[in-house]
């Protein structure tokens, strides 16, 4: 430790991002991670069986082809071509394509939609046109409508997020597209690629630099802020000041990975759309980068969602409604009286973000930094 040097605690996105860029300009990082391992949320390893797998998760890499960040990645690693499709599966246990699209509307419908148009009047005439939504279920009525949101929406987002889709900012759901024509891939973005060795592989090369110290197995305490000339935080902003003004809500995942010997899913994704406590489930070796492709023998990974205090310390969805909105502005101001300290990642800005905005904003924040010392 010295006091010329930047502390960063979380090796995920944000900080290893962080990390590289105040190395690439000579200030000395010490990196420090409560965990076993590097890459936060997106780490990977390799199985017993060869099988490539997202520890928490499947992680797809989407984003602008020209943005910074994907730019910025791809310095540290190749990537293999990769668009993801996801299936539903319904109560009768066949599956249909999601995000909704006129493939899903003839499936569930049992018509045939020829046009865009067509499709769209067809849409405008189930869903609640009238309604103005102010949460997510009224966005799920104004967009599909009673039926749609029944089979698709409700269920999955109650036991995703653990309380009513009424409760929930509109935000949320307006994640969830619907589309008028045939595309059946999960993002629309230009750029959908997998890092070829993996994300661990990707973190390996972005923290390896002279200037960039990393410690795993280190859980930050406030008495290391001394030390350091800034500290960046990627944890959870309330623990920070001891929920002084409440817990901010956090939804977790327990993964349950069984080896099945069965023929393949009809897609690396399937979700459940019924009320079993399962969200979805993975088959890795459907993915591009996985090592092995063992025909009989599949790891599969379920995803049951559970309130952060049965699975504590795995702060994986922020629960976004207008009561921990406004928690997390006061946490936030009073951040702003403590020169020393940057919040950063999804647990210290309360933020869901995806791989490539953590990289946009971080890489946003170092410069901003080293505008500041300069
Ligand atoms: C289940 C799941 C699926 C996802 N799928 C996708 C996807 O398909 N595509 C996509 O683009 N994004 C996806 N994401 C988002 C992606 O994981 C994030 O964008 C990325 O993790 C952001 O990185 P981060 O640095 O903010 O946080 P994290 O990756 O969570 O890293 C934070 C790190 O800080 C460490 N830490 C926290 N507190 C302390 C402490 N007190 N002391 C020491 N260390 C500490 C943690 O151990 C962790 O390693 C998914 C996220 C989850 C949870």
């Amino acid at each position: 430790m010295d006091k010329n040097s930047l502390l960063i605690v979380g090796a995920g996105f944000g900080g290893a991002t962080l990390a590289r860029i105040f190395a690439e300009n000579n200030q000395k990082v010490i990196v420090i991670d409560k965990r076993n391992h590097i890459g936060g949320n997106s780490y990977d390893y390799l199985n017993e069986n060869n099988e490539r797998i997202h520890k928490y998760g499947p992680h797809l890499l989407h984003g602008d082809a020209d943005s910074k960040a994907i730019k910025f990645l791809s310095r540290f690693t190749e990537w293999t071509k990769y668009e993801h499709k996801v299936r539903a599966l319904l109560s009768d246990m066949s599956t249909t394509s999601l995000p909704i699209n006129r493939n899903t509307l003839e499936h569930i419908f049992k018509i045939s939609l020829n046009s865009d148009l067509e499709t769209k009047n067809f849409l405008d005439s189930i869903r609640e046109k009238s309604i103005v939504p102010r949460n997510t279920d009224e966005l799920f009525l104004s967009s599909v409508g009673e039926k749609l949101a029944n089979i698709f929406f409700r269920p999955y987002t109650q036991k995703m997020w653990g309380i009513d889709p009424k409760e929930l900012d509109v935000q949320i759901g307006a994640r969830l597209p619907v589309r008028t024509n045939r595309d059946e891939r999960y993002f629309t973005d230009n750029f959908q690629f997998l890092p070829k060795n993996g994300y661990f592989s990707l973190f390996e090369k972005m923290l390896d630099h002279k200037n960039i110290q990393v410690n795993l197995n280190t859980e930050f305490s406030k008495s290391m802020e001394k030390h350091y000339k800034h500290n960046f935080l990627c944890l959870p902003i309330d623990q920070y000041f001891d929920y002084c003004f409440g817990e901010l809500p956090y939804r977790s995942l327990i993964f349950e990975n069984k080896l099945m010997i069965n023929d393949n899913l009809s897609a690396s994704q399937v979700n459940f759309t019924d009320n079993s406590p399962y969200t979805r489930m993975t088959q890795w070796d459907l993915l591009p980068n996985c090592q092995s492709k063992n025909k009989f023998q599949h790891t599969l990974t379920y995803e049951r969602p559970v309130d952060i205090s049965k699975n504590p310390g795995e702060y994986y969805y922020p629960v976004q409604t207008q009561k921990s909105r406004r928690i997390f502005q006061k946490y936030e101001k009073l951040s702003k009286n403590f020169d020393h300290i940057t919040f950063c990642g999804r647990t210290g800005l309360f933020k869901y973000i995806d791989m490539v905005p953590a990289v946009s904003i971080h890489l946003q924040k170092a410069y901003n930094f080293l505008k500041k010392i300069n």
